[in-house]
This record gives C-alpha cells, sequence and structure tokens, in this order.
C-alpha cells in the first residue's frame, strides 16, 4: 500500500534517545510509556488542547469557569496553614492587567520550581475565595524560556501531553515540534490514495502537523473531542491498517485445507432428529445452517455465535458437534468455568447416551491419573467430544484428529487462546459462542476475522421477565412475593457479589443469607449454598439438586453468572445488586425466564446509589433486550472492563477509543473489506504485512 517512490521514513524508526533533548533517562521513561520512536511519539495525541492563542487578561477572569493567562510571579512562597503537615504554595501572578494570586495545596515541592520573575503560562480554575477576590486553585503551570514562547507553547492552540516520567508536557511540545520539523515532506502514505481522497481526509504528513500544532481556525472544542479532520484521518489510518490485518490473517488461514470434507447426509440427519428434544427455532435452524456450511466449506471455520442469553446456542453448538464426529472428527467444548464445564458435560452425556459417541470432562480438578487416561484416550481417538474448561487448550492435550472446537462464553477467551487453539494441528473449525451480546461495532474490531451468525428470536412461549429495583429497606415484600412463588412450585436464585479482595467475607455473607433464608424467612423450604470457594464435586452435588427440584432456594456468590440452567427457576434475586456491571446483571437475569412461566428479577440495592449504579440498574428495568444492555454497558464502562480484562485480546491502539470511534471502526471495516477484495496480498508481501501488523497490535506472543 506505500506509494512507490516516496519516502519511507527511517526518521519514524528513530529511537526517542537520540532526538535533541532526550538523553538514557528521558528514553528510559519514554519506555516505560510505552513510546520508544519518533512514531510512537507522533502517533500519540495530546490529553486535551488549550486556547493560548487569547489568552485571557486577568481583569476579565470570572469565578467558575476554567481560564488560560500568562503572567509573571511577583511574589510567592510555602504557607503552613493550621492542619498539622498541611502546606500551601501561593503565588501572586500579574499580566499587566492585574494581578491574581494562585494556590497549590499540599506541593511543598514547588518551592525549588517556581521563583520570583519567571514567566508563566497558567491553566486552571477560577473561583472565589474568602475575601471575596479571585484566586486559580491548583492550575496547570508551564515556565516559559523568553525565546521559543512565542512559537511553541502560546500564541497559539497547543497540545498538552500527559507527563511522562520526569518528562513535562512542555517538553513534550518541544520535541513533538522539533520533530515535526524533521518529518519529510512526502513521507509514505499509509492510506490508499483513492481511498483517502474519496473520503477526503488529509495526507498523513498534513495531519500529524494538524493534529500536534493545529491551525489557526482550529476549533478547541473539535479538538477537545477528537473530532477534527486531522484528527479523523489518523484514527481511521489505525482503524484502516488494524481491519486489513485482520482480513489479511483470516485470508492466510483460510489459505490451508482442512484434512477431512464434512458430509451431511441421511444418516447424519437421523442422528441429529434422535438427539434433539424439541424443534429449533428458525434463528437456530439458520445458525445451524450457517454453520455446517462454513463445515462443510474447504477453508477451516472462524464463527461467532451470537444470541440474547437463552436463545438456545448450546444446542445448535451441539449438533453442529453431532455433525463432525458423524464424519469422525473429535470435539473440544470449552467453557470458562468448572462448574460450567459440569453442566455441559452432563447435558450433552444426556442427549448423547443413545449414541455410540464417547463423551469425557477435563477440567482442572480432573485427577492426575483420570487425566493421564483420559489423554491417552483422546489422543488414540476412543473419545469423540470432550468437555472442559481453559486447561483443554494447554500443552499436553493431544487430539488424533480435532475436527470442531466449540468455545462457550467467549469474551473471557481472548484471540490469543483462539490462536493457540488453531495451532493444536488441524486447523480445526472453531465456533465461538458468546455469553453477552457484543455491541455490533465492538465484535467488528475485536473479532473482525470471525464471521457472525446470530439467533435474534427466544424460543416460543418465553415470557418477558419483570425487573424490579428495590432498596433493601423493602427486602421483606420481596420475600413476601418469593413465597408466592416458592407455593406455587417455583425455585429460587438469591445471588451475593463477589468481591475477590474478600472473598471470605462474601462467602460469609452468603453462607449466613443461607442460613437466614432457611431457618427464619423461609423455614418450610430448602436451601443450597453455591460458592466459589467449594471443592467441585461439592459444587455439583448443589446444583444437581436445584436441577433436580430437591433444593429450591439457592444461595449463591456469582459461580451462576453465566450459562447454568434450570428451567423450572422463576425468581432471580440479587442482592446488593449496586455492585453488578450490566452485563453481568443481564446474565444473571437470564437464568431465569427459560420457560413458559413468568419470571421475575429483583434487584436489591444498598443505597444511597452512585450515579452510575443508578444508571445501570435503570437500564436493566428498562429493557430486557441483550444488544441494548450491551451498548449501555460498554458506554458506562468503557471496553476494557466490558471484556473483563485487558487479557481478553483487545488489541493495543494508540488513536482508536473503542467507545468514541466506533463510527470510524465501522467505516474501516467496510473500506478494508472492499480494499482486499479487490487487491490480494499474498506469499512475501501477506507475510510482511501480517508480521508487522502482529508486532504492532501486540498479538503476536501466540504460542
Ligand atoms: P444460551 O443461548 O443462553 O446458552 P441455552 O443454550 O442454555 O441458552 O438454552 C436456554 C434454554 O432453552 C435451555 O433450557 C434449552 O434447552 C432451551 N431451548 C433451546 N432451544 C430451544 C427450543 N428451540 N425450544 C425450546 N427450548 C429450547
Ligand atoms: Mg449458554
Amino acid at each position: 500500500m506505500k506509494q512507490e517512490g516516496a519516502a519511507e521514513a527511517p526518521f519514524l524508526a528513530t529511537p526517542l534517545q537520540y532526538l535533541k533533548g532526550v538523553g538514557p533517562r528521558r528514553a528510559a521513561d519514554f519506555e516505560r510509556a510505552g513510546l520508544k520512536t519518533v512514531e510512537d511519539l507522533l502517533y500519540r495525541f495530546p490529553i486535551r488542547y488549550e486556547d493560548r492563542s487569547r489568552l485571557q487578561t486577568i481583569a476579565s477572569l470570572k469565578p467558575g469557569q476554567p481560564a488560560s493567562i500568562s503572567g509573571r510571579i511577583l511574589a510567592c512562597g510555602l504557607r503552613s496553614t493550621r492542619r498539622p503537615g498541611f502546606k500551601i504554595f501561593e503565588a501572586s501572578i500579574d499580566d499587566g492587567s492585574r494581578s491574581i494570586r494562585a494556590v497549590w495545596l499540599n506541593q511543598p515541592f514547588l518551592r525549588d520550581i517556581l521563583a520570583r520573575g519567571q514567566h508563566l503560562v497558567l491553566y486552571g480554575a477560577v473561583e472565589l475565595y474568602g475575601g471575596g477576590g479571585l484566586q486559580l486553585l491548583n492550575p496547570q503551570y508551564e515556565i516559559l524560556d523568553d525565546e521559543d514562547a512565542e512559537t511553541i507553547h502560546t500564541g497559539r492552540i497547543v497540545p498538552v501531553y500527559e507527563k511522562t516520567g520526569a518528562v513535562t508536557p512542555k517538553m513534550q511540545r518541544r520535541l513533538v515540534f522539533d520533530a515535526l520539523q524533521r518529518l519529510p515532506p512526502d513521507l509514505a502514505e499509509q492510506l490508499p490514495e483513492d481511498l483517502r481522497l474519496r473520503l477526503r481526509l488529509p495526507t498523513r504528513v498534513a495531519a500529524l502537523h494538524a493534529m500536534h500544532f493545529p491551525p489557526a481556525d482550529a476549533r478547541l472544542d473539535a479538538l477537545n473531542r477528537f473530532a477534527t479532520p486531522a484528527q479523523q484521518r489518523l484514527i481511521f489510518e489505525e482503524a484502516f491498517l488494524f481491519q486489513m490485518g485482520l482480513l489479511a490473517r483470516r485470508r492466510s488461514a483460510a489459505a490451508e485445507r482442512k484434512p477431512i470434507d464434512i458430509r451431511v447426509d441421511d444418516r447424519v440427519r437421523e442422528s441429529a432428529r434422535r438427539v434433539l428434544p424439541f424443534k429449533l427455532t428458525n434463528g437456530q435452524k439458520q445458525a445451524l445452517k450457517e454453520i455446517v456450511d462454513d463445515m462443510r466449506s474447504p477453508h477451516p471455520m472462524n464463527r461467532l455465535l451470537q444470541g440474547d442469553v437463552g436463545a438456545g446456542k448450546t444446542i445448535v453448538a451441539l449438533l453442529a458437534a453431532l455433525v463432525a464426529m458423524e464424519n469422525g472428527l473429535q470435539v473440544a467444548f470449552m467453557a470458562p468455568t468448572e462448574i460450567l464445564a459440569e453442566q455441559h458435560f452432563l447435558n450433552i452425556s444426556r442427549l448423547l447416551q443413545a449414541s455410540h459417541f464417547r463423551v469425557a470432562l477435563l477440567t482442572g480438578s480432573t485427577a492426575a491419573s483420570a487425566r493421564r487416561q483420559q489423554l491417552a484416550e483422546i489422543e488414540a481417538g476412543t473419545i469423540d467430544l470432550v468437555v472442559g474448561t481453559h486447561a483443554l487448550v494447554q500443552g499436553d492435550v493431544r487430539f488424533k484428529q480435532l475436527g470442531l472446537a466449540v468455545i462457550d462464553e467467549q469474551h473471557r477467551f481472548g484471540v490469543l487462546q483462539r490462536a493457540t487453539l488453531r495451532t493444536k494441528a488441524l486447523h480445526p473449525d472453531v465456533l465461538v459462542m458468546t455469553a453477552t451480546p457484543i455491541p455490533r461495532t465492538l465484535a467488528l474490531t475485536v473479532y473482525g476475522d470471525l464471521d457472525v451468525s446470530m439467533i435474534r428470536e427466544l424460543p416460543a412461549g418465553r415470557v418477558p421477565i419483570r425487573t424490579v429495583a428495590k432498596p433493601e429497606s423493602r427486602r421483606d415484600e420481596i420475600h413476601e412475593f418469593v413465597r408466592g412463588q416458592l407455593d406455587g412450585g417455583r425455585q429460587v436464585y438469591v445471588v451475593y457479589p463477589l468481591v475477590e479482595e474478600s472473598a471470605k467475607v462474601d462467602v460469609k455473607a452468603a453462607t449466613e443469607m443461607a442460613d437466614t433464608l432457611g431457618s427464619d424467612v423461609f423455614p418450610q423450604y430448602r436451601v443450597g449454598l453455591l460458592h466459589g470457594r467449594m471443592k467441585a464435586d461439592g459444587r455439583d452435588r448443589v446444583m444437581k439438586a436445584f436441577a433436580a427440584g430437591d433444593v429450591d432456594i439457592l444461595v449463591s456468590t456469582t459461580v451462576v453468572e453465566v450459562g447454568i440452567d434450570v428451567q423450572n427457576a422463576s425468581v432471580m434475586l440479587v442482592e446488593h445488586a449496586e455492585r453488578f456491571g450490566l452485563s453481568q446483571l443481564h446474565q444473571l437475569r437470564g437464568r431465569v425466564g427459560r420457560d413458559r412461566h413468568q419470571s421475575y428479577c429483583f434487584l436489591v440495592y444498598q443505597s444511597p446509589l452512585s450515579d452510575e449504579a443508578r444508571e445501570r440498574l435503570k437500564a436493566m428495568t428498562e429493557t430486557t433486550d441483550g444488544f441494548e444492555i450491551a451498548e449501555r454497558d460498554l458506554t458506562l464502562r468503557g471496553p476494557g472492563d466490558f471484556f473483563g480484562t485487558r487479557q481478553a485480546g483487545l488489541p493495543t491502539f494508540r488513536l482508536v477509543d473503542l467507545v468514541r470511534d466506533r463510527e470510524l471502526l465501522a467505516t474501516a471495516h467496510r473500506e478494508a473489506e472492499q480494499w482486499i477484495a479487490k487487491s490480494t496480498p499474498s506469499g512475501p508481501a501477506l507475510e510482511k504485512l501480517l508480521t508487522s501488523w502482529e508486532e504492532r497490535f501486540k498479538l503476536i506472543q501466540v504460542g
């Protein structure tokens, strides 16, 4: 994609250490922040922009608004206060129109930095203080040396960078300014020219200049929303290159042939019919068809099965597994927790009882001797389907003929783990199922290398769940209501939050609640307790008892979060609902409403609620649509938290913000698809694109 003849920029690859003004110490500071080269420095947005083209005069300041001023220090010093150890640094600043007081709380070191006579630019909140005068409280400051003040640090809209170790925002502004001067004017373009022109994007070099040192007519508010043409162009560039890499990688995977052709004949269809306990919904049929078509195509499948909680993804995956097994292939079925793996195992074993296929369970708590035995059988091919946790992708599991890998509740499984799985010989077909619907743009970004099948409707006859949020003080009313449900023969979940740092406390709370419910509130009903600290067989016993209806009320920490399926349960009572994330609450609620009974979700919270918690509970009572919940959750929490952890396989972007830039991401995805369809990178060119891409987005550590 590089334009022929344009200057490939060795300058961009220059280590920061070789820039004037950056020695080894500052270079080390930069490196700790992930900045190694000039390119890294230039491809980083300022945290904000400040308009210093028209600095306000001190005489014109009004309280209640942030302001930028520039002036000299008339006097300054450290002052003690009545509170022992609490010091205030005070300076009187004059700009010729007036003087104003600036105060910094508890920053005594300023004594060694600021001095009388210095020329400062200050940015901060203007407020009224005691005597009715104005002051600047904890303003950001920069000391100007008179020679470059005019060109770089004032008299224009200036970029403010995040402080990096000992490298101040001002030093960085200077460095970026110098680096931009040395940038070759014919710097190689990263975007195809016709695309760039069609989308009316500025050139790369112009965008880099304007992003750091905006032209005089740039709008401050647009800059601070990262919405100027220059900023958008750079964001788009990153998103486009990322999508190109995803698609190219997928194309190279598609070139690897699968070892066996999959047949679907009457025998296979009959076998599926025998297993199926109900009629598939149209959505399930459609998804299954897409999956099986994909399995039959000569290249490996890489598919995401999306569907709201309770949409019935499991049976679709099992039918796909059956097709693989009928064709003599093995299947790995993976879940994020042991308890879910156990549930899948029980379910699948039951459904496959009448078949000749052999199913095994392999988790972290499988005893060593049993594990050895199972590994041998998996390798020999006498076990057809293995259900397990992540342990299944660990080194010592070798399959004779792995044809399909099903990964349930995807978003705890990253891109990396999927890649590991693919290296387990055979390039098996991979089917990924998400626990929580993922907003479309995010799915494109993180799973842009996957095809997507979507189950939109729930099985017939489901009644929408009623959701109510109530403060703890009204728990008695809820209990009264719950009693009615129990009397009607339904079962109930009571869930406690699990705060990992204090698992003991949580377990205690859940244990006490179980005792109280069992002895005082519902003495005539059977209460079971489930928490993460129990051994697998203990949990298993409780879960089975609940599933069999031998336990009426299941008190639990969040181990029931995903996947658990007990149709007779009609109440989900969440304690301390304010502590749960939105997607988590949606998952929990999805445990009920799995049958024809009207189901209820009670969110019991402790007042006072934070604004965010209030938003979450509001969202829960307003909608049961998983996709909408996911959108709101993403907006509330940001993508890092949305996916639980950083290791979730999210790419590390320099400029793209997965929430802010969703529209650009979607455009980039579309454009990259078109581009890759008409240009055909292959061989070494493709290899090179992929390698630099994987390094760039830190997706390389596939082991
Ligand atoms: P999820 O998509 O959340 O993983 P499950 O696969 O656990 O949902 O299915 C939810 C429940 O709905 C299960 O009890 C399952 O047996 C049932 N189910 C799935 N498909 C159908 C269907 N077509 N008709 C009736 N019940 C179904
Ligand atoms: Mg499920």
